[in-house]
């Protein structure tokens, strides 16, 4: 029978794919899937729908491998939380100078025959990278009981909901924490709340779930990663630390790379899993399938060390 999440947290330490809580491209799930889970990759963390769900069922297909022998995580976000923003063109205001095309980490942004940039929605990820004069974003909210109805239909292992929102929706969280079946994890990061803040927060869902059996993920600064050095990693080293005392389950997210399990080694911080997104998608792209599936082993293997 499989093991559950938090059994194997208590045994290892796990690596998670994460493939941005509003994704919905089958295209780019795939491909980051078939070579994550060729490079030793234990969980993949997407948005909590059918189809996000089927593209990484052949994502691990392509690769050869067993869906079995994988984790999966269902990602939800509450209003406030940036990853649940999509970003929208205003034609009045755009002058066509394609520079949003240039930088969007999901190839999100293409520009279509009359010069204008479209933004395909399942694409985006919320990362406001674009932002320009010429680009709104607004909210697509999850849908808390479509989560739950999938974690049940796919024996989901984990539910994670992103809560950095000014004020976090505490009736939403004691509704989830009452109808999941599956172990949960808390999404925090340090853009919108204090030191304080947080050990409240962590307090109550506490004291909800009746015992520390959940996961904090510490998401230094949401979306920030893309660069491998100590500086982009040390918000969530930070953070798990600020969480750690509590004796819950933590994983690190949050501008993690390469230096991540490092850093929290020499900080001396205490965490079972690292989760790493901008920086694990971006390290593959262009490469084929040999080169990029060294590269994805090389990260993986130092954030298990
Ligand atoms: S939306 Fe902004 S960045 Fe993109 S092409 Fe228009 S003016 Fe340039
Ligand atoms: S840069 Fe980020 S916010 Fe903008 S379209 Fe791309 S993914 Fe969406």
């Amino acid at each position: 029978m499989k093991k559950n999440l938090l059994e194997i947290l208590d045994e290892r330490k796990i690596f998670k794919l994460v493939l941005g809580l509003g994704n919905q491209s089958e295209e780019s799930i795939i491909s980051n899937v078939k070579i994550y889970a060729s490079a030793g990759c234990d969980m993949f963390d997407i948005n909590a729908s059918e189809k996000a769900i089927q593209a990484v069922y052949k994502g691990i297909e392509q690769a050869g491998k067993k869906k079995e022998d994988f984790l999966l995580c269902l990602s939800i976000g509450v209003s406030g939380d940036a990853h649940i923003n999509k970003a929208e063109i205003i034609k009045e205001k755009c002058t066509k100078c394609s520079a949003c095309v240039n930088v969007c980490p999901q190839d999100a942004i293409v520009l279509l025959d009359d010069g204008y940039p479209f933004v395909q929605k399942e694409k985006c990820i919320g990362c406001k990278r674009c932002k320009c004069k010429a680009i709104s974003f607004f909210e697509k909210e999850s849908d808390f009981d479509e989560a739950l109805k999938l974690a049940e239909k796919y024996n989901i292992d984990c539910i994670e909901v992103h809560l950095a929102s000014k004020k976090p929706p505490y009736d939403k969280l004691k509704y989830l924490i009452k109808r999941a079946k599956t172990p949960l994890s808390f999404c925090l990061d340090r853009k919108y709340y204090s030191n304080e803040k947080i050990r409240k927060i962590v307090e109550k869902i506490k004291k909800w779930i009746g015992g520390s059996d959940f996961i904090i993920q510490a998401d230094g600064v949401p979306m920030s990663g893309g660069e491998n050095n100590f500086n982009s990693t040390l918000q969530a080293v930070a953070m798990a630390h600020i969480v750690e005392k509590f004796g819950t389950y933590v994983i690190l997210s949050g501008g993690t790379n390469e230096k991540t399990a490092q850093l929290a080694k020499m900080c001396d911080v205490k965490y079972n899993g690292i989760g790493v997104g901008s920086y694990a998608r971006e390290i593959i792209k262009g490469k084929d399938a040999d080169e990029a599936i060294a590269c994805a082993k090389n990260l993986v293997t130092k954030c298990k060390e």
